[in-house]
C-alpha cells in the first residue's frame, strides 16, 4: 500500500481512468455474458433523457454505447423539451414495473419546468442506478450502501486501483453538491478516511487544499486549485470538467504545476469521467444481479 504522502516525486504518475474504467466494464461484461450462458436476459438499462441539451446528448450517447461493450441491453427514450412533468413521472412509473428494467438513468439537467426532486425521488430506489434517490443516499450515510452515485464511486475504485490506503488519511474535497461532493464525503469516511468538504463559503481553501492528502476537486471551476496549493506526494483527483473558450476539455486544477508535487493525480479529459460511466454499467450489473 502506498503512503501517499511520502512517495514523493518529482513527477506525479497518472491514475489512467480510461484503463481502469475499461478493466470495470470487462468484469461487467465477463458476468453478464455468464448470466446469458446460464439463459438468463441481460441486464436491461433505460436512459431517459428530455429535451436536446447538447451536453447531455454526448453523456448519454457514451452511456448508451458503453451498454452495447457490457452487453447490457440499451432502452432509449428520448421525450421532447416540452414534455410534462407528469408525463415524465407516468413513463418513469412504466419502467418501474416493466420486469426487463433492471436500472432507470434520467439524464440531468431537466427542463427548467420540471421539478428534479420529483423525478429523482419517483424512480424505484432498486433500480435507480444513478444512486441520487434519497434512499440511496441515505444508506451510504449510514454506512450500508445499496446503489452508490457513479462517479463517487469510480473516484473509491481509482483509489483503490492505484493501491493509495485512504484509512486515516486527511482528504479535502472541493464542492459539495449532492451528486459529487456530499456522497464523495461518504465515500471517503466509509473507507476510513478524516474529511473535509469545502464549499462556495469556505473562506479559507488554500490552507485547506495545502493540507489534503488526498484531494478531490469537484467544483466546475478552471484553475480554481493551483498548482502551488498541492502538498507534496498528495494524491489529486480531478473531477472537474470544464470547457474552455478555446474548445479543449480542463479540470479544477492547475495541471501543469500540480503535476510536479503531486503523488498521483487524474487528468482531464480521461480519468473521472469514464469512471462515472464504468461505475453506472457496474450499478446496472448490481441491480440486476439483485432483482
Ligand atoms: P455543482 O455546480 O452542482 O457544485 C459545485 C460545488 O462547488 C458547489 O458545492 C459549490 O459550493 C462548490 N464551489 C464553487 N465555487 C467554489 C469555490 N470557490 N471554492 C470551493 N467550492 C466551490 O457541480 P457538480 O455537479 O458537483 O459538478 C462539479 C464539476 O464536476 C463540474 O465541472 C462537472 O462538470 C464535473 N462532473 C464531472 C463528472 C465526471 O464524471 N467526471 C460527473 C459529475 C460532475
Amino acid at each position: 500500500m502506498n503512503n501517499p504522502v511520502s512517495s514523493r516525486s518529482a513527477t506525479a504518475r497518472l491514475i489512467d481512468g480510461k484503463a481502469i474504467a475499461r478493466e470495470v466494464k470487462a468484469e461487467v461484461r465477463t458476468i453478464v455474458d455468464r448470466m446469458v450462458a446460464q439463459g438468463r436476459r441481460p441486464p436491461g438499462l433505460a436512459v431517459v433523457m428530455v429535451g436536446d441539451n447538447p451536453a447531455s446528448a454526448v453523456y448519454v450517447r457514451n452511456k448508451r454505447l458503453a451498454c452495447t461493450e457490457c452487453g447490457i441491453h440499451s432502452v432509449a427514450i428520448d421525450m421532447p423539451q416540452s414534455t410534462s412533468e407528469v408525463e415524465l413521472l407516468v413513463r418513469i412509473d412504466a419502467l418501474n414495473t416493466d420486469e426487463s428494467i433492471d436500472g432507470i438513468l434520467v439524464q440531468l439537467p431537466l427542463p427548467e419546468h420540471i421539478r428534479q426532486t420529483e423525478v429523482v425521488e419517483r424512480i424505484d430506489p432498486r433500480k435507480d442506478v444513478d444512486g441520487f434517490h434519497p434512499y440511496n443516499i441515505g444508506r451510504l450515510a449510514e454506512r450500508n450502501p445499496l446503489i452508490r452515485p457513479c462517479t463517487p464511486y469510480g473516484v473509491v475504485r481509482m483509489l483503490d486501483h492505484i493501491g493509495v490506503s485512504v484509512k486515516g488519511r486527511h482528504c479535502v474535497i472541493v464542492g459539495a453538491s449532492n451528486i459529487v461532493g456530499r456522497p464523495m464525503s461518504l465515500e471517503l469516511l466509509l473507507v476510513g478516511a478524516t474529511t473535509t468538504v469545502t464549499h462556495r463559503f469556505t473562506t479559507d481553501l488554500e490552507h485547506r487544499v495545502r493540507d489534503a492528502e488526498i484531494l478531490v476537486a469537484a467544483a466546475g471551476k478552471p484553475g480554481l486549485i493551483k498548482g502551488e496549493w498541492i502538498r507534496p506526494g498528495a494524491v489529486v483527483v480531478d473531477v472537474g470538467i470544464n470547457r474552455l473558450d478555446s474548445g479543449k476539455l480542463c479540470g479544477d486544477v492547475e495541471f501543469a504545476e500540480a503535476v510536479k508535487r503531486a503523488a498521483w493525480i487524474s487528468p482531464v479529459p480521461g480519468g473521472v469521467g469514464p469512471m462515472t460511466v464504468a461505475m453506472l454499467m457496474q450499478n446496472t450489473l448490481e441491480a440486476a444481479l439483485r432483482r
